[in-house]
């Protein structure tokens, strides 16, 4: 990295993007174990709006919303009422009864704070655009841990998908998700269909089941998790979310769900080592050379 480059990012760190969305109980505490307050909040999704926009906006997304504090009374949202206002989007998206729902999507610094003033906490997304919700442009492999697996076991399992999907020529991209686990996300050309992308994700994951039956399963009942990672391929079917990154995490200490490197992956110690008050550090690792082509690669599903 240049001295250029870094200031250059430390710069725009300094500028967070400014909003016109007026924020309300800015200080209202929404994090009772840290005082992490609703303004704090906001101040973070100002701050790396640039960075998470590429990847959440335009895409439909679900929020968690918790109104008063982080564990108290929060819901799923993938509709509004009309309460949100005009910086938050709609796009209109066929149920399998036939009639059109609208889902919710943002694509300015503006939407993602009207959220936030409306008691968003995370930003969840479809693995599509807007353009066409049926053609997937992401997989993501949602590695879950077992109660009491150290995250030593959720490393190796990331290490084996990268691996895995690169022998069939596929780039993958890791993401620590501020709880307990990794997601490995393999961007895609939109292309394949849900059916056909569910169908892919699904086998993968057997197949790395079955040649570590004793680390791994994407068996769907519980009992059959005991001590294992299991491989949720189920974020890879229509209408299923998955957390965005730089979204914040409704848990203890507002961890963030963060991008981070293969290389960083070898060495770091947890799934949440970033947090509310983090965003300058964001900033400045996005626009890092290792981490400035995350999650881009034109690439479409190899038959299997
Ligand atoms: P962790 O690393 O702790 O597993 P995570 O974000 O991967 O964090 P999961 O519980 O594995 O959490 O869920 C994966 C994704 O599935 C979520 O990010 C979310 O988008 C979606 N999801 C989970 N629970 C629900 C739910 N109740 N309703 C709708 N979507 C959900
Ligand atoms: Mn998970
Ligand atoms: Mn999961």
């Amino acid at each position: 990295e240049t001295p250029a480059a870094v200031e250059a990012a430390a710069s725009h760190a300094a500028a967070p993007t400014t909003t016109t969305i007026a924020i309300s109980n800015r200080d209202r505490v929404i994090y009772p174990e840290s005082n992490i307050t609703k303004g704090q909040l906001a101040d973070h999704y100002a701050a790396v709006a640039d960075i998470m926009l590429p990847w959440a906006g335009s895409r439909p997304i679900s929020l968690v919303r918790c109104p008063q504090e982080r564990a108290k009374k929060c819901f799923f949202q993938k509709h509004d009422a009309g309460t949100f206002g005009e910086t938050v989007k709609h796009v209109g998206i066929l149920e399998k009864d036939g009639h059109e729902e609208p889902y919710l999507f943002v694509d300015t610094p503006d939407g993602l704070l009207s959220c936030v003033q409306m008691g968003t906490i995370e930003f969840h997304g479809w693995g599509a655009r807007i353009e066409d919700v049926e053609k997937a442009d992401r997989l993501v492999f949602d590695l879950d841990p077992d109660e009491g697996l150290d995250f030593e076991a959720v490393r190796t399992a990331a290490f084996h998908f990268r691996d895995i999907l690169g022998t069939i020529g596929l780039e993958t991209f890791p993401m620590v998700t501020g709880g307990k686990g990794i997601h490995v996300i393999v961007p895609l050309v939109p292309k394949a269909e849900w059916p056909e992308v569910k169908d892919f994700a699904h086998r993968l994951a057997q197949a790395v089941a079955q040649t570590d039956p004793a680390n791994f399963t994407a068996a769907l009942p519980k009992a059959q998790r005991k001590g294992r990672i299991f491989v949720d391929y189920l974020r890879n079917q229509r209408g299923a979310t998955a957390v965005m990154p730089y979204s914040v995490r409704a848990r203890p200490q507002a961890p963030i769900a963060a991008p981070i490197t293969w290389k960083e992956m070898e060495s770091i110690s947890s799934p949440a080592n970033f947090h509310v008050g983090d965003a300058a550090t964001l900033l400045k690792r996005a626009a890092s050379k290792a981490l400035v082509g995350w999650g881009r690669a034109d690439q479409v599903l190899p038959d299997l």
